[in-house]
C-alpha cells in the first residue's frame, strides 16, 4: 500500500491531485462509477486556516464527478460548535450549492451502536449510520495538535463521533480512542491538505506555514506515518500513531514523492499543552459529560477566545457586518458582539481595516 506526495505547482490543485491519485494506480482503484461517497473534511471550528481548504475540496469534487460518484459532505464539528453554522462560516454551504451536494451534520442523523474490534477505550460506540453505509474519502488538513501531537488522517475520523462520544473519548483516553475509531472506520482514500500546514500551538490558533503538498493514500495509518516522515515529526510525539503502528514496519520505498529538490518542506514544531493544561482539559470534558454537554460551550462562550470591538478605533465602515456569517452577531450601534450568537470565526477581525476588533479570553 503506497502513499504519494505531490508538490502543487502554479496553484493547479486539481491537476496535482489527479497526479497524486494516478501515481497510486488511478481513481478507479478506489472509487467505482456511481459509488456513494461521503467526503469527511476537517471543519471542527469555523476558522478557515484551521480547516480543510475549499480549494482542495472543490478539486476532489471535480475529480469524483468524472466517475459520476454521488457525493455528500459530512462533519460533526467540535463539542462547542454547531456544524451548520460552521459550514456557513466557512462558505461550504455555497460550495455545496454550486455542485448540488448535500451537507450532513453527524449530530443530526440516525446513529447505530457498533462494537469496536479489539477496543481498549471503547467496547462499543455510537456512529452515524451514513458513515458506515458510504465509501469515505477522508480529507484532513495536516496540523499540530496540543494534545495528540499532530492531527491528520487518523485523528480526523474522530470527527465522525457524536458530540457525547467526542467528550467521552477525552475522558477514556484520546490516543487509544483514535486507534479504536480507526479500527472501525476505514476510508477508501485519504487526501491530506498540506497546502498550508499549522504548527506550534495547533489545532486552532497555531501559525500557518506553506508546504504546497497534497498527500494521498489508502491507509490512514500509513499516510499519517509518511506525513510525520516528510515534516520531521518524531513518532513518539504522536501517541495514537505510535500505538497503531506497533508490529508494523512501513517500507520507506512505499512513499512515492513528486517534490522538486528545491522545494522547502517545513519541520513541524509542536507545542504541547502543559501537564496542567492537559489535566484541566480532561476535567472540563468530565464536567461537560456530567452537565449533558453544556459546560464546554458555556466556557467557550464566556472564558474562551472571543472577539470584542474597541469603540475608539471603530470607524463604522461596516465591513465586519458584511463578512459576518451570523445575522445579529454584531451590534455596531452599541459596539457589541453577541456571545450567544457569535460562532468565533474571527472573520470580522480579519477584515476590520482599523484593527478595532481584538480577541479577549483564553485559547482553550
Ligand atoms: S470593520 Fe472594524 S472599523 Fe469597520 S465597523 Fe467593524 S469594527 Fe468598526
Ligand atoms: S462576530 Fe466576528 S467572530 Fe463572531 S461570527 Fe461574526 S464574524 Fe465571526
Amino acid at each position: 500500500m503506497s502513499v504519494s506526495a505531490v508538490y502543487v505547482q502554479n496553484e493547479n490543485i486539481t491537476t496535482s491531485l489527479k497526479r497524486a491519485i494516478d501515481l497510486l494506480g488511478g481513481l478507479n482503484q478506489f472509487v467505482k462509477r456511481d459509488d456513494k461517497i461521503l467526503l469527511k473534511p476537517n471543519f471542527f471550528v469555523p476558522i478557515k486556516s484551521a480547516c480543510t481548504s475549499s480549494k482542495l475540496i472543490e478539486a476532489v469534487i471535480q475529480t469524483l464527478q468524472e466517475v459520476d460518484a454521488e457525493i455528500i459532505i459530512g462533519e460533526g464539528s467540535g463539542v462547542t460548535q454547531d456544524t451548520d453554522k460552521v459550514y456557513k462560516a466557512l462558505g461550504v454551504d455555497k460550495l455545496a450549492e454550486k455542485y448540488g451536494i448535500e451537507l450532513i451534520d453527524f449530530d443530526d442523523v440516525e446513529k447505530i451502536v457498533v462494537s469496536v474490534p479489539n477496543g481498549k477505550a471503547f467496547n462499543e460506540i455510537e456512529l452515524p449510520k451514513i458513515v458506515l453505509e458510504r465509501k469515505i474519502i477522508n480529507l484532513p488538513i495536516l496540523k499540530t495538535h496540543n494534545i495528540t501531537g499532530i492531527t491528520c488522517c487518523m485523528k480526523n475520523l474522530k470527527g465522525c463521533l457524536p458530540k457525547r462520544y467526542k467528550t467521552l473519548s477525552h475522558i477514556k483516553g484520546v490516543h487509544q480512542a483514535i486507534v479504536d475509531i480507526n479500527n472501525i472506520i476505514k476510508p477508501a482514500l485519504n487526501i491530506v491538505d498540506a497546502l498550508e500546514v499549522m504548527e506550534d500551538f495547533g489545532p486552532t490558533y497555531g501559525n500557518m506555514v506553506k508546504a504546497n503538498l497534497i498527500i494521498v493514500g489508502e491507509s490512514a495509518l500509513l499516510v499519517d506515518y509518511f506525513c510525520c516522515q516528510l515534516f520531521c515529526v518524531p513518532l513518539h510525539s504522536v501517541r495514537h500513531l505510535e500505538s497503531a503502528l506497533k508490529g508494523i514496519c512501513p517500507r520507506n520505498d512505499d512513499l512515492i514523492k513528486v517534490i522538486p529538490t528545491d522545494a522547502t518542506i517545513p519541520e513541524l514544531n509542536i507545542q504541547r499543552g502543559s501537564k496542567f493544561y492537559l489535566f484541566a482539559y480532561r476535567l472540563v470534558h468530565l464536567g461537560n459529560r456530567i452537565c449533558a454537554g453544556k459546560l464546554f460551550p458555556f466556557l467557550s462562550r464566556h472564558v474562551g477566545a472571543r472577539p470584542t470591538i474597541d469603540t475608539e478605533k471603530c470607524k463604522d465602515c461596516q465591513y465586519c457586518l458584511n463578512v459576518c456569517p451570523i445575522e445579529g452577531a454584531i451590534d455596531l450601534k452599541n459596539k457589541r458582539i453577541d456571545r450567544s450568537k457569535c460562532v468565533k470565526c474571527f472573520l470580522c477581525m480579519e477584515f476590520c481595516p482599523t484593527g478595532a476588533i481584538k480577541t479577549i479570553g483564553l485559547h482553550l
